[in-house]
């Protein structure tokens, strides 16, 4: 996609997860990938009023090609993420509160749902009885420490649709940018339903 198109995008995405409360207090991050590279949004600015002087443009390699302000620190975890899946053309990152809290709530390394008809607003999943597992890492302001993680992870095995990263939020991503903010409905849907069933049986 052209940079232009892509940054049309990604302003009318943070419109809508703006709305959704996903991305409080200038929180989260959003990028494409283009024909010359990747577009990402700068750091510090409200995601619901985005202009297309809040984007910095990538070449293929991870430089600066233009834009001014200051990189998301999480920019790296964005180009490795088009690193490791070769059909991804968008990610969104969230700041939403249910990942937020059950990626706390869940110890291990990976959330597992099953049961929900709403995963099958996730590709590639056609019912409710398969079990969607969400890998869960540990947050680290190293953003490069924490993308090398991702990237083992993803070589032992391969991550679809997102991945959580604790008491911090979702990154999700998809082959178009529509089919990232369905991924990403998608996963708060089920992440909502999970925590209110979680708060439910633990006062029975
Ligand atoms: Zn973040």
């Amino acid at each position: 996609m052209q940079n232009r198109y892509a940054i049309e995008q990604l302003i009318e995405a943070g419109v809508w997860i703006s709305q959704k409360g996903w991305v409080p207090a200038t929180g989260g991050n959003f990028s494409a990938r283009t024909d010359s590279g990747f577009v990402v949004t700068a750091s510090g600015y409200d995601k619901g009023q985005l202009a297309p002087e809040h984007f910095l443009q990538f070449d293929c390699h991870g430089q600066i090609e233009s834009g001014t302000g200051k990189p998301s620190a999480e920019t790296e975890l964005h180009l490795s993420i088009y690193q490791l899946v070769a059909d991804a053309t968008c990610v969104l990152h969230t700041h939403s509160v249910a990942a937020t809290v059950l990626s706390r709530f869940i110890k291990s390394d990976t959330l597992t749902i099953t049961g929900y008809e709403m995963q099958k607003s996730l590709t590639g999943i056609l019912s409710h009885e398969e079990t969607l597992q969400i890998a869960i890492f540990d947050n680290d302001q190293d953003i490069e420490q924490l993308a090398e993680k991702v990237a083992l992870r993803y070589q032992r095995n391969p991550l679809y649709h997102g991945v959580l990263i604790r008491g911090h939020g979702l990154y999700a991503w998809g082959r178009t940018p529509s089919e990232t903010r369905r991924h990403l409905e998608g996963l708060e849907f089920l992440f909502a339903c999970e925590l209110e069933r979680i708060k439910l049986e633990a006062t029975l």
